[in-house]
């Protein structure tokens, strides 16, 4: 390469805003269609488990609580986050979002109960 066209490259680098960001104290925006933890809408689900059906890693499933009440247990160590449940989901009451801080140190910790109001705490 020639001194000068390197020379360019150097300044030009300098010059541009590092890709690197301060994680955990800068968050990084995800894109639209990131598929981070799920979200549960018991307010629309049927019960009708095609989520369940389609899953391939058996992280999710959906038990019954009363008179078309329902309630998702989600295994989010199991979860491989490929929204096949969303895709399924005839009633849209799942949602991938884009959260993606999901480390645990306890496994248990990642067995999340999605209940029905009015206080979800496992609902971000
Ligand atoms: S995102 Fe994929 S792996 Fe996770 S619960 Fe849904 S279907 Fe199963
Ligand atoms: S596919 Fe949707 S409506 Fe059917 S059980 Fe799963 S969450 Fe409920």
């Amino acid at each position: 390469m020639r001194p000068g066209k390197m020379i360019r490259q150097v300044l030009q680098s300098i010059l541009k805003k590092p890709v690197t960001i301060m994680y955990p104290y800068e968050k990084l925006d995800m894109p639209d269609k990131f598929r981070g933890k799920l979200r549960y809408y018991p307010e629309k689900c049927i019960g009708c488990r095609l989520c369940i059906k389609d899953c391939p890693t058996g992280a999710i499933d959906i038990k019954k609580i009363g008179e078309k009440q329902f309630e998702a247990h989600i295994d989010l160590g199991r979860c491989i986050y490929c929204a096949q449940c969303v895709d399924s989901c005839p009633k849209k009451a799942l949602e991938a979002t884009k959260d993606v801080e999901l480390a645990q140190l306890d496994d248990n910790k990642l067995k999340i109960i999605f209940h029905a109001a009015p206080h979800n705490p496992a609902d971000k």
